[in-house]
């Protein structure tokens, strides 16, 4: 397995909705697996594929340790229910967080690797945002692009050095 170049905003390729993956072949393996060694390496819950420069609907999620990573092969969102209001960064924007409306319940259709059918139902929690999220970026879209309104982006980490 191998860490990828990760494409940091304005990366045109940030931009581009995705290709359907036609067959999954020993090439999507690969990628499947780099792109979680890269999400690993990059401590992020999770990764699509233009994110490395690939512009394919391929998806890696993995909430925490605990969890076996999530590969999603032409994700396709099935259904959105409800609105909440969530603080949120990505790894193609390193050192920004903003306040994002998204879905409360999603419902995601997708292969898994060995070309098989899986459903995922999240309601109101990290794996649904990321679901949101990742889906997104394989439609060209940044968490940018669902900021709550008049809410700016900031940066974690002036908060925590400052007034000290
Ligand atoms: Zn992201």
């Amino acid at each position: 397995m191998a860490v990828l170049q990760m494409r940091r905003d304005p990366d045109p390729i940030l931009r581009q909705r995705t290709k359907r993956v036609r067959e999954i072949d020993h090439k999507t393996v690969k990628l499947a697996e780099d792109m979680i060694e890269t999400m690993h390496a990059e401590n992020g819950v999770g990764l699509a594929a233009n994110q490395v420069g690939i512009p394919l609907r391929v998806a890696v999620i993995q909430i925490s340790h605990e969890d076996e990573p999530i590969i999603l092969i032409n994700p396709k969102m099935i259904r959105r229910e409800g609105q909440r209001e969530i603080p949120e960064g990505c790894l193609s924007l390193p050192g920004y967080q903003g306040m994002t409306k998204r879905s409360l319940k999603v419902r995601v259709k997708a292969l898994d690797i060995s070309g098989k059918e899986i459903r995922i139902r999240a309601e109101d929690d990290i794996l649904a945002q990321a679901l949101e999220h990742e889906l997104g970026h394989l439609n060209g879209e940044l968490y940018v692009d669902h900021l709550v309104a008049d809410t700016q982006l900031w940066r974690p980490e002036d908060i925590e050095t400052d007034g000290e």
